[in-house]
């Protein structure tokens, strides 16, 4: 399983690994805790194709500011 989330600290959208416990954000390289009561899970599935559709649509969003969260 592979879910998109959304960095606390800088607002990058990034796909983790469900089993990981940490990640570290490639943009602004503070670690995550990959704590789900805290950290908003945007997208979920086991196919990373559609993961990576997502993060693509997301992102355009996201430039587009219509996206908030
Ligand atoms: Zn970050």
């Amino acid at each position: 399983m592979w879910y998109i989330i959304i960095c606390p600290h800088c607002n990058l959208l990034q796909t983790v690994r469900a089993n990981q416990k940490y990640h570290k954000c490639f943009k602004c390289e503070k670690t995550l805790t990959l704590d789900y009561s805290k950290i908003k899970i945007i997208y979920k599935s086991n196919n990373i194709k559609d993961v990576n559709y997502a993060l693509q649509r997301l992102k355009e969003l996201q430039a587009r500011r219509e996206l908030s969260f």
